[in-house]
């Protein structure tokens, strides 16, 4: 079966085409400036990357010219849509109802309309994408795949705020958490290299976003990231927690407005805030080997909140089988991963910093030290292929 993955933006389109039999990629790519002008990246393995600027006004236009491209002679990889069995949707926010992957009918898309004010910016264009694709490709199932619902086992301890419960009841807000689909990955790839689908694992997701999730049973049991996804770990631009009282003190001494504060705590903090220099990691580093005070205080920030919050989840658990770190950052920063591993051998968290330092790129490494008792594991991970897992599961 083949499986087209959409994963639609306000301006932006990118999918993955996937043969399921062979668990491979056939082609993926990017459709950008969608209203504004128009920009396709096409990527295939082993071939030139292919880039157009046809106009495309709206999603419509986007799913249509990837489709032709798809079909296409020369840069096609099937030869009919039909061979397309399903396409599965990413979607941030699932709300409370939407509580594991689904097949999208009307009542689906309802519900998700009745809640883009819990989700602003991600959920419009996500519905508008779908629904362009189900104009496009009628006659066959769309499932819609949603970060949140990795998290709908939670207890309620964990997910309620201590504010007044009318507050829950009347504006839903609660933890709903985020990145579920790839902490679900990750945390499911990890259980396989332990033998022990019930082990205890906590998932460091760090990119430009940033979220920490405690996994037992294969069920996540507590996560950093929020109501929204500012919660949590500092990120590129985003504070992460802090106390909230800041918000409103931010506000008043300034003389600003809500939504103000707000960009200021998700656009301007973070790294790009405390360093003054950049969102992008690389960049902080960068400066803070080179001796920038700021720079180097920004990355001890995110280090000090992401062991404080990893050493929670280990209290929550009563211990922990496994640490994995994914993302980005988790990935690639070799050097960020041994400092959040540094000290931590009470827990039982000890890294093999020669491995760290030398573990080959995309691929899943072990980093535990020597009689390390919980396992330290990098692992890519790879949010399309769960959308096209869950797509299959369900349509096949
Ligand atoms: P993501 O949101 O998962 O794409 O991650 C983006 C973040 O990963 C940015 O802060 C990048 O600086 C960081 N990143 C990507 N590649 C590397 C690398 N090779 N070394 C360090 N950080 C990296």
């Amino acid at each position: 079966m083949k499986i087209l993955v959409v994963n639609a933006g306000s301006s932006s389109l990118k999918y993955q085409l996937f043969d399921m039999e062979t668990e491979t990629v056939l082609a993926k790519g990017l459709c950008e400036r969608i209203g504004i002008d128009g920009a396709l990246t096409h990527k295939r393995s082993g071939k030139p990357d292919y880039k157009c600027t046809d106009a495309l006004p709206d999603h419509k236009a986007a799913i249509e010219l990837v489709l032709k491209t798809l079909i296409d002679k020369e840069l096609g990889v099937i030869k009919s849509v039909d061979e397309i069995s399903a396409v599965g949707h990413r979607f941030a926010h699932g709300g409370e109802k939407l509580r594991a992957s689904a097949v999208l009918g009307a009542d689906e898309i309802a519900y998700l309309e009745s809640i883009v004010e819990l989700n602003p910016l991600h959920g419009p264009p996500a519905i508008s994408g779908f629904k362009a694709c189900k104009e496009v490709m009628p006659s066959i199932n769309h499932v819609g795949v949603f970060d949140t619902s990795y998290y709908s086992d939670m207890e309620e301890k964990a997910y309620i705020y201590p504010i007044p419960y009318e507050l829950y009841e009347q504006y839903r807000i609660r933890r709903y958490g985020f990145h579920g689909t790839s902490h679900r990955y990750v945390a499911g790839k990890a259980a396989e290299l332990l033998g022990n689908k019930n082990a205890k694992i906590i998932t460091c997701h760090l990119g430009n976003g940033s979220s920490i999730t405690a996994t037992v049973n294969g069920k996540a049991i507590d996560t950093s990231m929020g109501f929204t996804p500012q919660d949590g770990v500092p990120m590129g631009t985003r504070s992460g927690a802090i106390d909230p009282t800041v918000v409103t003190y931010i506000q008043k001494a300034k003389g600003i407005s809500a939504e103000e504060a707000d960009t200021i705590l998700n656009k301007q903090s973070g790294l790009l805030g405390v360093s003054g220099i950049s969102s992008d990691c690389r960049d902080v580093a960068t400066a803070a080997e080179g001796g920038n005070k700021r720079a180097k205080l920004a990355l001890d920030i995110l280090v000090h909140n992401a062991k404080k919050i990893v050493g929670s989840y280990v209290a929550e658990m009563n211990g922990v089988d496994a640490l994995v770190f994914t993302a980005g950052i988790g990935e690639n920063d070799r050097e960020l991963r041994a400092e959040i591993c540094r000290d931590m051998s009470w827990l039982g968290i000890e890294m093999d910093e020669k491995a760290n330092a030398t573990c080959p790129r995309g691929e899943i490494a072990d980093v535990t030290a020597n009689g390390g008792k919980t396992k330290v594991f990098v692992i890519p991970t790879n949010e399309e292929y769960m959308i096209a897992l869950d797509t299959l599961n369900l349509t096949k």
